[in-house]
């Protein structure tokens, strides 16, 4: 793998957490980031597009691509499978934007090991109350599936100590100003401010 030059984040949530559109709200604001785009077999929903919030292809394509190896990670989740292409996300960091990775805790575990330099954050609803009230409000799912999804919501909370940061989504803004902050510290982090600030510090420093 090439040295990337960009910082990968990864960000972990259970569904109906307010992840999506804290990351969307994250990249409106900062520059040089860029969101991953999984590949899944899972259904697309009402107001999805192939190729914006996934790349949506079947059972034998999915597997196709995985056994070629063009997955850097992948899980199975809710019996769909997901998973990171490497190639998008080798390019993308050798052009020097930070990266987030939007996947499970399972998918994390894998990233980790394979570029442990990559900051993990994890965001979590502010009751477990909040958490039923989205996924019941979304009224994308049926009640069986927001059922199944509460239970393994508990499950994909409970890895959060694998996690760098934790932010709690209890109010929009606080949280997107929570993430904002981990983003800049990483931003200012001497090793990045080196890279990015090349020209200045050799002056400063002749
Ligand atoms: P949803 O189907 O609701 O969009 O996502 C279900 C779960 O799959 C979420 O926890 C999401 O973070 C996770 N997920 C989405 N894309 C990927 C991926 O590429 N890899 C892994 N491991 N998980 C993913």
């Amino acid at each position: 793998m090439n040295a990337p030059t960009g910082t990968l984040y990864i960000i972990s949530a259970p569904s109906g957490a307010g992840k999506t559109s804290l990351v969307k709200a994250l990249i409106d604001t900062v520059a040089q980031i860029r969101v991953s785009v999984s590949h899944t077999t899972r259904a697309m929903r009402p107001g999805e597009a192939d190729g914006v919030n996934y790349h949506f292809v079947d059972h034998a394509a999915f597997l196709g691509m995985l056994e070629r190896g063009e997955f850097l990670e992948h899980a199975e989740v809710f019996g769909n499978l997901y998973g990171t292409s490497q190639r998008w996300l080798e390019q993308t960091l050798g052009e020097g934007y930070d990266l987030i990775l939007e996947i499970d805790w399972q998918g994390a575990q894998q990233v980790r090991k394979l570029m442990p330099q990559s900051k993990s954050i994890f965001i979590l609803p502010p009751t477990q109350e909040a958490l039923r009230h989205r996924l019941t409000n979304r009224g994308q799912d049926s009640s069986d599936v927001i059922e199944r999804r509460m239970r393994e919501a508990v499950s994909e909370m409970s890895h959060y100590v694998e996690y760098d940061y934790v932010v709690i989504n209890d109010d929009f803004a606080h949280a997107l100003t929570d993430l904002k902050a981990i983003f800049r510290a990483n931003q200012l982090h001497q090793s990045s401010q080196q890279q990015r600030h090349a020209g200045l510090l050799s002056e400063l420093l002749a």
